[in-house]
Formats: structure tokens, C-alpha cells, sequence
């Protein structure tokens, strides 16, 4: 149990592990291979200048699973958590999935983007909520500016979002607690280290197994979190 204090504040960062139990297959993990390529070699810059259309393929599936599948028990908690606890709660996913919102979640970082919207590759438009599937030989979509639109993904070798949010969160948190997230993928995997050197935070971890950074937490909570984050809260 982590005991939450009037003067805490939570920063909640999430990985791939916390959508399994909805179904959402780990980045790592069996399932985790499309058409004998692993994801690093799909969510690229270089993938989508070879060839656009494979990668929106790849999108459009997982925009497809995305949308048949509900949300857990432990995205359940953490949205239980931010009623609580108002904005004393920083969360932060790696996940590009909605299934946090669809949770009751009001205040998520997508760090990573979202499978649901779009932007496009060139200029600087918003991006836009996008839920299509671009199946060949479907054309692919473009800006009025004439550019493709491409999925709004960090892909590996791109700056993730939101980073100065990120950054002003981990210095001021009192409580870190990183949840099914392999501790592999920088800059995440250096989060919980910044948040011992900001505001002296205390650092837990929730997952089947050790993560790769597991120095840097003060307490492992070993198992599922669907099972555990519901009971693992005590704001006082
Ligand atoms: P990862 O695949 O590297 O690690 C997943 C972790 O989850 C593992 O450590 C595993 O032990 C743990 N896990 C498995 N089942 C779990 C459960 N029931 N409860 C808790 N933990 C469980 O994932 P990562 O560290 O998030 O990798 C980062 C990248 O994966 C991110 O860039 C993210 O965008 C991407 N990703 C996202 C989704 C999604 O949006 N749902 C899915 C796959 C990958």
C-alpha cells in the first residue's frame, strides 16, 4: 500500500504493461511482431519515407484492435486516483492508446502521441482526431498543404511530446510510481531517477517483472496491474 499525504504530489508514468490485460499486446511481448517486423523497424522517419503506405497499415491495425478493446481495473485505479486527488496527480503514458480517457482519466500526457489523431508531415496544422483506416489500395491522406498525413506517433529517433510539462512534473513529485513499462525506452526509463534527484521522491514500480532500471526504485509491487493498482492507494 502507498500512502498518499495532503502535501504529496503523484507522478504516474505508464507503459504498455498496464493495456495488456485489456487485451493490447506489450511492445516486447509475444504478438508484439507484425509480419515478421518488430515495431522499432515500422515506427520510424526512415519506414515512413520508404514506403508510407506499410505504415499506415500498420496503424490502421492497431487503431482497429485499439478500438475493439475496454479499458482495466488499473486504468480503473488511476482514474479513481485523480478523483481524489485532483491535480495533485500527474499522469504520463507511453501508450499511444485511449484506454486511460476511456477510463475516466481527465488529464493524460501522451508522451508518445495518440493512435487516434493525425497531423500532417510537413506544416505545422494541429493535430486532428483521426479514427480511419487506410487499407490498400485506399489513398493515402494529405493536407490541403499537399504533404501526407501521417499518424501523430513519437517514432523512435523523434522528440517526445509535452517534454517541459514532463520535466516540471518530475521535479516537483513527492510519490513516482511507474507501472508496466520495461524500463528500456529513454527518456522514459530515466524518469524515475530524475524524480529521486528533484523533490526526493519515493519510487515504486508495478509489474509481473523486474524492470530494467529497477535501481532506481525504493519498492517493487510484483503482479498485474490490474490487480494491484486497485488496492494500492491510500490517500490519507
Ligand atoms: P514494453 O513492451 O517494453 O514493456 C512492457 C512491460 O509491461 C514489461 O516490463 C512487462 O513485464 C509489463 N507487463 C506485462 N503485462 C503486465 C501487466 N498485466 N501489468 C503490468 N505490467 C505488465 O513497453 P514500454 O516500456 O511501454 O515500451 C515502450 C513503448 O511501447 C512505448 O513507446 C509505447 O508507445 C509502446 N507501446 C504502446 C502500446 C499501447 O499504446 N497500448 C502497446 C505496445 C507498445
Amino acid at each position: 500500500m502507498i500512502e498518499i499525504a495532503p502535501t504529496d504530489r503523484v507522478f504516474i508514468l505508464t507503459g504498455a504493461g498496464i493495456s495488456a490485460e485489456s487485451g493490447l499486446p506489450t511492445f516486447r511481448g509475444e504478438g508484439g511482431i507484425w509480419r515478421q517486423r518488430r515495431a522499432e523497424e515500422i515506427a520510424t522517419p526512415g519506414a515512413w519515407k520508404r514506403d508510407p503506405h506499410f505504415v499506415w497499415e500498420f496503424y490502421s491495425m492497431r487503431r482497429r484492435k485499439a478500438s475493439e478493446v475496454k479499458p482495466n481495473p488499473g486504468h480503473a485505479a488511476l482514474a479513481a486516483l485523480e478523483a481524489a486527488i485532483g491535480d495533485r496527480l500527474f499522469l504520463c503514458t507511453q501508450n499511444v492508446d485511449n484506454l486511460h480517457e476511456n477510463a475516466g482519466s481527465r488529464n493524460v500526457i501522451h508522451m508518445h502521441g495518440e493512435l487516434f489523431k493525425s497531423r500532417c508531415e510537413s506544416c505545422a496544422q494541429p493535430p486532428f482526431d483521426d479514427a480511419q483506416t487506410y487499407e490498400p489500395p485506399a489513398t493515402l491522406p494529405r493536407c490541403p498543404c499537399g504533404a501526407l498525413i501521417r499518424p501523430h506517433i513519437c517514432w523512435f529517433g523523434e522528440v517526445p511530446f509535452h517534454m517541459d510539462r514532463v520535466r516540471r512534473g518530475l521535479g516537483e513529485c513527492t510519490v513516482f510510481i511507474a507501472v508496466g513499462t520495461s524500463g528500456v525506452v529513454e527518456p522514459a526509463a530515466s524518469f524515475a531517477a530524475h524524480a529521486r534527484a528533484g523533490a526526493q521522491a519515493r519510487t515504486f514500480y508495478v509489474g509481473p517483472e523486474e524492470p530494467a532500471n529497477r535501481s532506481s526504485f525504493d519498492q517493487l509491487f510484483l503482479g498485474k496491474s490490474g490487480e494491484i493498482l486497485p488496492k494500492l492507494f491510500r490517500a490519507l
